[in-house]
């Protein structure tokens, strides 16, 4: 049986972290998911002017000092990715590439990708597109499979289909460095829609076109109601109250993912007032 957490945190952000520091004061057992340098939004902030305290502070400056405090709360993060969220009634089931973990409450701060979703992205999800490549690699072994990749991690994924798939490409959608596996075919190109009939059968780029079984799109935070069945999602944001609750009982959200604005200060707000409710939802429990 896994071990079942009072709070777990998805998002190292601003609301997360903030939310995880007010839980651990309050003496809950938490696991937070995210990554080492917390958010690439806030780590590449050229300049922040708004953060009361520390006038024209750099992201990646502010993202330390986050990440001393969270090291002197002895808060660690868990450098995994939900993909899969379940309300099973008294607690929640964190899925990550078929590892389970379970918390009594929950708080989504995953933030929000900018960006439309591409043609067709939508149509086709389910049948052909998905946002998690090693969880579906092996539907695809033998197969043709482009993973659209904004991050990091999705070129771990990619590496790890290429193992499986018979051909992978891959189209790069940032700026940092990477280094894939020699069989992996990169494609510098701008996708713009995916097209297929019952299922994917091609991606088309500004200039091109990939014949593809399978279509990855690898973003920083995946749609909330995609991630968490059930949730209730308005204009693309999990809509919640003035304590944070969201439609599920015992789930709370924060931070840019819950609208606009989208600002540090709002977010880590909101990441406090999460956290406090969580707590006293599970204190309602006892
Ligand atoms: P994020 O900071 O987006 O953090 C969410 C984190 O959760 C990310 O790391 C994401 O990868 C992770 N995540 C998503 N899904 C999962 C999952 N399934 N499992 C694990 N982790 C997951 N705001 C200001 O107030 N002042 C400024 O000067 C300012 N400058 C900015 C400059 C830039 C270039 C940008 C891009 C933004 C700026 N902002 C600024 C906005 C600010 O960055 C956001 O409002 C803030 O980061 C939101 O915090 P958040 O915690 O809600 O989300």
């Amino acid at each position: 049986m896994s071990e079942r957490y009072d709070i777990a945190i998805v998002g190292s952000g601003p609301a997360g972290i903030t939310a995880a520091i007010n839980a651990k004061i309050r003496n809950k057992k938490i696991i937070l998911f995210g990554y080492e340098n917390l958010s690439n939004k806030l780590y590449l902030a050229p300049r922040i002017d708004n953060y009361v305290g520390f006038h024209g502070i750099r992201g990646k400056e502010l993202a330390e000092k986050f990440k001393a405090h969270l090291d002197e709360m002895d808060i660690e993060i868990t450098y995994e990715r939900p993909d899969n969220i379940y309300a099973m009634g008294d607690y929640y089931a964190i899925m990550i590439n078929g590892k389970l973990y379970e918390a009594t409450a929950l708080i989504l701060a995953t933030g929000i990708q900018f960006g439309k979703p591409f043609r067709g992205e939508a149509e086709f999800l389910g049948r052909g597109v998905g946002y998690c490549a090693t969880c579906d690699a092996p539907l695809y072994k033998g197969k043709t499979v482009t993973i659209i990749g904004y991050n990091k991690e999705s070129i771990e994924e990619a590496n790890y289909v290429s193992e499986l798939a018979e051909k992978v490409y891959f189209v790069p959608m940032m700026k940092e460095e990477y280094s894939l596996n020699h069989n992996i075919e990169v494609i510098q190109d701008k996708p713009v829609e995916i097209v297929g009939s019952t299922k994917v059968e091609k991606l088309v780029l500004k200039n091109s076109e990939i014949q593809s079984d399978g279509i990855f799109i690898l973003r920083d935070s995946v749609p909330p109601d995609q991630l968490v069945p059930g949730l209730l999602v308005e204009d693309a944001h999990i809509k919640v109250n003035r304590d944070m609750e969201t439609n599920l009982e015992g789930c709370y959200a924060a931070g840019d993912v819950t609208g606009k604005p989208y600002q540090y200060l709002k977010a880590m707000g909101e990441g406090q007032v999460a956290a406090l409710n969580a707590v006293a939802y599970l204190e309602r429990r006892k």
